[in-house]
């Protein structure tokens, strides 16, 4: 029986249930995190948590106690058994329950707070070995991509064009320039710098993101933000992906076109073994 955390309560998830009224179903009102769990200790926590916040002080929700949430989530990986293994923390909060209508709903209306920890079946190794293959496609998000909404639906349309393809990820350009991912950062490698597309509006500042930038220092990688257009993806040495459950994901192709020699690249490689010892 897996145990959920739903407004205040730890339940069954069979028996958990939200109204058909709540603004996360009829608006996608509302911000997500994804917490990686490695060996049953939840990774980079605080700085999901960090983001929550920001999340949901840009869309004016109130915070109903994300600083209560990481002990939820441990609670939760004790109740399901996940003390071991991989795992994720899967944390929703939406602007709550009220009648149909754009407006905001009456001051006092509780957000929905819903938490769950499921295992998680990595890729298969040669993913992160042998890098993976991306699809270009437009990206057709609204502009304001650096808030986690739950309001998914062109990442998911995108992710399906690229499974489609044969793909791992599909890469979303904007004006001719490669941004993101449709669940993950993407840096490109020129002369042993990283380049990676600024954190504004039209990317999430992706935590792992974050992180790449901390390892990079460390091992004495410069790091540049800057758009990266798309004919000069085609030119760098090396391309990978970075994320939460994508951890540091090689690209090897993009577009059916090869990126390097078509082998993860020794920068990549470097970052990829400087990731697996933070953790
Ligand atoms: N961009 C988008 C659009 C995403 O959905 C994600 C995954 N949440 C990322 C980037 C990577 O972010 P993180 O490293 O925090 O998982």
């Amino acid at each position: 029986m897996v145990l959920v955390y739903l407004n205040g309560e730890f339940v069954p998830q069979a028996e958990a249930r939200i109204s058909v009224d709540d603004r996360g179903f009829l608006f996608a009102d509302g911000v997500y995190e994804v917490v990686r769990v490695y060996d049953g200790r939840p990774f980079l926590m605080d700085a999901h948590l960090r983001r929550m916040r920001q999340g949901l002080h840009a869309l004016r929700i109130g915070d109903p106690g994300v600083d209560g949430l990481a002990a939820i989530a441990e609670r939760l990986l004790d109740e399901n058994r996940l003390r071991s293994g991989d795992a994720t923390i899967y944390i929703q909060i939406t602007r709550g329950a009220a009648p149909r209508a754009h407006v905001f709903p009456p001051a006092g209306t509780p957000p929905t707070v819903y938490v769950a920890a499921k295992p998680f079946q990595p890729h298969p190794p040669e993913y992160h070995r042998d890098g993976v293959a991306a699809l270009t496609v437009p990206d057709m998000r609204w502009s304001r991509c650096d808030i986690k909404s739950v309001s998914l639906l062109a990442n998911v349309l995108a992710k399906q064009a690229a499974k489609e393809a044969g793909a791992f990820e599909a890469l979303f350009v904007r004006d001719g320039i490669v941004l993101e991912g449709s669940h993950s950062n993407v840096f490109a490698v020129y002369d042993g710098a990283l380049v990676t597309y600024p954190a504004c509006n039209y990317i999430l500042n992706g935590i792992t993101r974050q992180k790449v930038f901390d390892l990079a220092g460390q091992l004495g990688i410069p790091v540049v933000e800057a758009p990266i257009p798309l004919d000069r993806l085609f030119t760098a040495s090396e391309v990978f992906l970075s994320g939460t459950t994508t951890e540091i994901m090689p690209v090897t192709r993009v577009d059916g076109r090869e990126i390097g020699d078509g082998r993860p690249g020794p920068v990549t490689q470097r970052l990829q073994r400087a990731y697996r010892e933070s953790i």
